[in-house]
């Protein structure tokens, strides 16, 4: 099965504004993918309904082939999210933060402990781990926030506008990472961007999203030859 399939899916909000048209997109499994797009295209409604945020109004999203109506619980154990906004508890420690999420799924305190560990070491956060986090920087937070949603070993891996406000150097070594993790592990990454550096730099295939209509689907290597 894909990594992620999505069929026919359209998003109209409260308020009337149709923010996804019914669109289609396929991620295999092992991908780096770049859904790219203007703001206000429709990009964080799409992964927002994919992690479970947004609730769609028609259509189909299925998570390495299962339907995430079916068994929300199981899909939402393949996926890690990672938000555009921080939303941690500003008092909670560090690791604290990454074992709490641990628990959401059922991990017990030890693997907890050893998961956490595992994953503020790899994202240069270890030193911090008794720090409550409002008193980390931006691009700490930045990072505490992949730790987090990679505290389960996701197999797909969503992130919204990951490095946007992100200084430089940062940035490439949250490129660095993310490469790493795709090719080493074989997580699939699908991100957000407004950046064609970013997606160029990163990913192997693309869609770009436009007033809620997919309007290109390619691989990175083709888009850049028409380019
Ligand atoms: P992007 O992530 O590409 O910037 P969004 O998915 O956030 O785009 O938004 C798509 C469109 O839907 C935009 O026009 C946005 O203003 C609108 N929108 C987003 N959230 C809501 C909401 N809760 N209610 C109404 N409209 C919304
Ligand atoms: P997003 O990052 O998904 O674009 P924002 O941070 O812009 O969301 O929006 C904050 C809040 O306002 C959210 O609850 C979002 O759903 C809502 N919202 C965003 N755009 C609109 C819009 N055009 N009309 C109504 N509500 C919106």
């Amino acid at each position: 099965a894909p990594a992620l399939k999505i069929s026919n899916l359209r998003k109209t909000y409260d308020n009337g504004h149709e923010a996804l048209k019914g669109i289609d997109l396929e991620v295999k499994q092992g991908d780096f993918f770049a859904l790219l797009g203007p703001n206000g295209a429709g990009k964080s409604t799409t992964l927002g309904i994919v992690s479970g945020l947004v609730n769609k109004t028609s259509g189909d999203v299925c998570v390495y082939g299962q339907d995430i109506e079916g068994d929300w619980f199981h899909a939402k154990r393949l996926l890690g999210v990672v938000p555009q906004e921080f939303n941690f508890n500003q008092f909670e420690k560090v690791q604290d933060i990454v074992v709490t999420q641990a628990g959401y799924y059922g991990m017990n305190h030890q693997e907890a402990l050893i998961q956490s560990e595992k994953y503020l070491k790899a994202l240069d956060l270890w030193d911090k781990r008794d720090v409550p986090s409002r008193m980390l920087s931006g691009g700490m937070k930045r990072r505490l926030m992949i730790a987090r949603a990679l505290v389960h070993n996701p197999k797909l891996l969503i992130l919204d506008e990951p490095t946007a406000g992100v200084d430089i150097e940062l940035r490439l070594s949250m490129w660095e990472y993310l490469t790493k993790l795709n090719e080493e592990e074989g997580t699939t990454i699908i991100l957000t961007t407004h950046y064609l550096e970013e997606a160029e730099s990163l990913c192997e295939n693309i869609a770009i999203i436009n007033h809620g209509d997919i309007v290109t689907n390619t691989s990175m290597r083709s888009l850049l030859q028409e380019l």
